[in-house]
């Protein structure tokens, strides 16, 4: 194994183990939701693991309503050494980066061209000061667009293995058990097949609706869609996450600011998915 020629986003990502981008053929299937319960999940590892959650969901960042952080102080400190993200806790164990720390009015919309858009990317790959990271989790817009190619083109440098980051980015896909839905993750999948980017597998998420009052999951989008979706195209199957009203209450209350950012804790997959294996 040799070290590849650095690049500046490769030097800043250094310091980075695993990055995992979250992908999804469609809007509104849940890729966001499931990127912050991702990295909860992840920071579950260890009390010393470090997880980053980058929003390149430029036009419709919503990473820093989802993690309680979309308050008038939150914003992004720039040093000389780079952005600091911004933390969900005290420890500094979960940092987040977006755009929406970044607009004046949170309510502002971004209507930018690729070129722009390409900047951005770039300056957020190569400017946050992640520090130690055993996770990045890269949440991106649905479908396979301007972002994702930008993406993929900054970080190709890391796809080959080093001495010091043997590790090379993958994607977790993202869909609901609809055919629709299942059909536009199948384009997902091609374009991480086009790119060589390896894909450690797939949620179904939104997969029967748990009832409130006895607990009961009927299959209001169907079921097993997903799952044989991953059978047939060789992927892992990671598990299905039913629609559940406790986590909708808390992805509410933690954007109202009703239970703190720190409730980090407190949100995990545990609660609502059945994982596999
Ligand atoms: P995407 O990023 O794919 O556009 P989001 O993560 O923003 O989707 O989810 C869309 C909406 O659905 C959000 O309001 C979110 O809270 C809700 N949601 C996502 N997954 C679930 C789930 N398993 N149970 C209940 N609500 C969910």
């Amino acid at each position: 194994m040799v070290d590849s020629i650095e690049t500046p986003i490769s030097r800043r990502l250094n310091s980075v183990k695993n990055i995992i981008i979250v992908l999804s053929g469609k809007g509104g299937v849940g890729k966001s939701s499931s990127s912050v319960q991702l990295a909860l999940s992840l920071l579950n590892e260890s009390p010393s693991t470090r997880v980053g959650l980058l929003d390149l969901d430029l036009t419709g960042p919503s990473l820093p309503r989802m993690v309680g952080l979309d308050l008038p102080g939150a914003s992004v400190h720039q040093s000389s050494a780079g952005w600091v993200p911004v933390y969900v806790d005290q420890g500094r164990r979960l940092g987040v980066m977006s755009i929406g720390f970044l607009l004046k009015d949170r309510g502002d919309s971004v209507v930018w061209r690729g070129p722009k858009k390409d900047g951005m990317i770039r300056q957020f790959l190569s400017e946050v000061r992640w520090g130690e990271l055993d996770y990045l989790v890269i949440d991106t817009p649905p479908g396979t667009s301007d972002e994702h190619i930008s993406l993929l083109t900054h970080l190709h440098p890391l796809f080959t293995p080093t001495k010091s980051r043997p590790t090379t980015p993958s994607a977790v896909l993202i869909t609901t058990p609809q055919t629709t839905a299942l059909n536009d993750t199948i384009k997902s999948l091609s374009f991480t097949r086009k790119l060589a980017l390896p894909v450690l597998g797939l949620v179904e998420n939104m997969s029967g609706y748990v009832c409130p009052c006895c607990g009961e999951i009927s299959d209001c989008f169907g079921r097993g869609g997903g799952e044989d979706m991953a059978a047939k195209n060789g992927l892992p199957f990671l598990g299905r996450v039913p629609i559940d009203t406790v986590l909708v209450g808390l992805l509410d209350a933690v954007s109202k600011g009703e239970v703190p950012g720190a409730g980090v804790e407190d949100i995990t997959m545990d609660g609502g998915a059945e994982a596999n294996g």
